[in-house]
C-alpha cells in the first residue's frame, strides 16, 4: 500500500487454537485487515450439547483488560464478571478473615467475538497434525498461510516443530500438585458464601480456593499433591478428609455431592513451560500457553497471554507489519517477561500454600502497605505491579528486589514489635525457603523474603 507504506494486506494469518488467546489474537489480526483463519481442534462449544473439560472461571486483571480494550471488548467482558476485592482466608476452625487486595474481575470469553470481523473464518474440528516452517504448509488437510500463530495451548502441536530446530531452548516442569474442581451450589438462590472475595483455605502442603460464578455457584478448586489425592479412595474417606481440613465447606458443597464429585474426574496435572525463541523466521510465532504455560498461582496465565497479543500488536505498529522484523523483536521483548511471570507463578505456588497464614508473611504485607502509603510512587507491592499495572513482568521483579532492600532497611530502622524480626522465621518457613531455593524454576526470582 503506497499511501501507508505498509505491505498490502490480504496476507493469510492462520491462528492455530481457538482458546482464549487464539480468539483474542484473531481479533487483533482481523482489526489490522489480515485474512484470518482460526483452526480449533474441538467442536464449536456454542453448538455443543455437552461441553466437556474444565470450566472457564478465571481472574481477569489489568493486563488482560488492556488487551481486550484495544479491540473494543473490555466493557462487554467485564460487565459479565464479578469483582473480587479481597481474599477471604478460612482457618481450619472455620474462622474467616479478609485480606484486601484491590479489584479483580472474572471473565467468560468465547471465540464468537472474532466472528464479528468479516475477514475472519472459524474452522472447528480442525486439528493440526504437522506443519513446515520453510513453506508455511499445514496439514489438517494441506493449508498454506503467510503467518502461523500458535495459540494451541500448553501441549502445542505448533511448538513441536520448534523442538526439532537447533538453538531452541525448552524446559517443562510438572509440579507435584494436581487440582480438582468441585461446585458449591447456591443456597436459597443466593451465593453460599460472600461473593466478592477470592476464598482461600490455606493448609500448608495443600489448599483450596473458591471463585464466584454468575449463576451464584462457586467453583472450588482443591490443590493437593497427587499422592494425597490417591490416598482417598472411598466416599467416607472424602468426608473424613474434608471434616479434618475444610469442615465449613461440607454443608455448603453438600456431603452427597462431595462423595460423588470427588471421583467424577481424576485430578488434573499442572505444568510450567518455558521456551525461547518464540518465532521461526518470518513464518511462525507462539503466544499464550503454547509459549509459556505457567502454574495458576498468580492468576496471570490468561492475562499474560492476552498481553502477548497487545505487545505483538504494538510491535506490528512499530515495524510496519513487516513479519521479518516483527517476529524477532517480539521474541526479544517478550521472552524475559513471560519467563519472569512463569517464575513468579512458581514462587506464589509456595507462598500461597505456606505463607498466607503465617505471621511473618502478614507482617511483611503490612510493612509493604505502610511503605506504599508513605511513598506511593517509590514502593509498590509486587502483587500490585503484576496485577494492576502493565509494568513489564521482568521489571516488576527487578523492582521488587530493590524494594526488598528498602523494606529490610525500614524494618531494621523501625522495628514494629521486637518479636517480628527476619531472624524469627519459623522452622517450617525455613524449610520452605530451602525447598524453593533448591527449585531451579524459581531461581530467577530469588528469595529474599
Ligand atoms: P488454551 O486455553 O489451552 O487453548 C488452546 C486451544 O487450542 C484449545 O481450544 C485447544 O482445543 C486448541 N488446540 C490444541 N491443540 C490443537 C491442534 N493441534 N489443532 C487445533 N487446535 C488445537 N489464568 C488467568 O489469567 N487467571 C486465572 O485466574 C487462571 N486460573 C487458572 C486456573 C487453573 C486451574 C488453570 C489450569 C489455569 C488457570 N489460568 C488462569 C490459566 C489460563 O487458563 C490459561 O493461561 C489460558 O487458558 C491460556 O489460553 P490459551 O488460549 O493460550 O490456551
Amino acid at each position: 500500500d503506497k499511501s501507508t507504506g505498509r505491505p498490502t494486506k490480504k496476507k493469510v494469518v492462520a491462528v492455530v487454537g481457538g482458546g482464549l488467546v487464539g480468539a483474542l489474537n484473531a481479533c487483533f489480526f482481523a482489526k489490522r485487515g489480515f485474512n484470518v483463519e482460526v483452526f480449533e481442534s474441538r467442536e464449536d462449544i456454542r453448538q455443543a450439547k455437552v461441553v466437556k473439560g474444565r470450566s472457564i472461571n478465571l481472574a481477569l486483571s489489568h493486563r488482560g483488560r488492556q488487551a481486550l480494550k484495544h479491540v473494543g471488548l473490555e466493557e462487554k467482558i467485564v460487565s459479565q464478571g464479578i469483582p473480587m476485592h479481597a481474599r477471604m482466608i478460612h482457618s481450619p476452625s472455620g474462622k474467616q478473615s479478609p485480606i484486601p487486595y484491590g479489584k479483580k474481575g472474572q471473565v467468560i470469553f468465547a471465540p464468537s467475538e472474532a466472528e464479528t470481523y468479516p475477514n475472519t473464518k472459524l474452522n472447528f474440528e480442525h486439528k493440526l497434525h504437522d506443519w513446515t516452517a520453510e513453506t508455511g504448509l499445514m496439514t489438517f488437510e494441506q493449508i498454506k498461510a503467510d503467518l502461523i500463530v500458535g495459540c494451541d495451548g500448553a501441549f502445542s502441536a505448533i511448538r513441536k516443530q520448534f523442538l526439532r530446530r537447533s538453538r531452541f531452548n525448552y524446559s517443562q516442569t510438572y509440579i507435584p500438585h494436581g487440582y480438582m474442581e468441585l461446585t458449591m451450589p447456591p443456597i436459597n438462590g443466593q451465593f453460599a458464601m460472600k461473593p466478592n472475595y477470592l476464598h482461600i483455605w490455606p493448609r500448608n502442603t495443600f489448599m483450596m480456593i473458591a471463585l464466584p460464578n454468575l449463576d451464584k455457584t462457586f467453583t472450588c478448586t482443591l490443590f493437593m499433591p497427587f499422592e494425597e489425592f490417591e490416598k482417598i479412595t472411598t466416599g467416607d474417606e472424602v468426608i473424613e478428609f474434608f471434616q479434618k481440613y475444610f469442615p465449613d465447606t461440607i454443608p455448603l458443597i453438600g456431603s452427597d455431592a462431595l462423595r460423588r464429585d470427588y471421583f467424577r474426574l481424576p485430578a488434573q496435572a499442572m505444568v510450567s513451560v518455558k521456551c525461547s525463541p518464540y518465532h521461526i523466521n518470518d513464518k511462525c510465532v507462539l503466544m499464550g500457553d503454547a509459549a509459556h504455560a505457567v502454574v495458576p498461582f498468580y492468576g496471570q496465565g490468561m492475562n499474560a497471554g492476552f498481553e502477548d497479543c497487545i505487545v505483538f500488536d504494538e510491535i506490528m505498529e512499530q515495524f510496519n507489519e513487516d513479519f521479518s522484523s516483527v517476529l524477532p523483536e517480539y521474541t526479544r521483548v517478550r521472552v524475559p517477561d513471560d519467563h519472569a511471570i512463569a517464575d513468579l507463578a512458581m514462587y506464589n505456588y509456595i507462598e500461597m500454600r505456606a505463607h498466607v497464614n503465617s505471621k511473618w508473611f502478614l507482617f511483611r504485607k503490612h510493612v509493604d502497605n505502610i511503605l506504599h502509603f508513605i511513598m506511593p510512587r517509590t514502593i509498590i507491592p509486587l502483587y500490585t505491579m503484576v496485577t494492576f499495572t502493565r509494568t513489564r513482568y521482568h521489571e516488576a521483579v527487578e523492582r521488587w528486589h530493590w524494594q526488598d532492600k528498602v523494606r529490610h532497611l525500614s524494618i531494621f530502622l523501625f522495628p514494629a514489635g521486637g518479636h517480628f524480626t527476619p531472624l524469627n522465621i519459623s522452622h517450617s518457613e525455613r524449610h520452605c525457603l530451602r525447598f524453593t531455593e533448591g527449585n531451579s524454576k524459581t531461581s530467577a526470582v530469588g528469595f529474599h523474603n
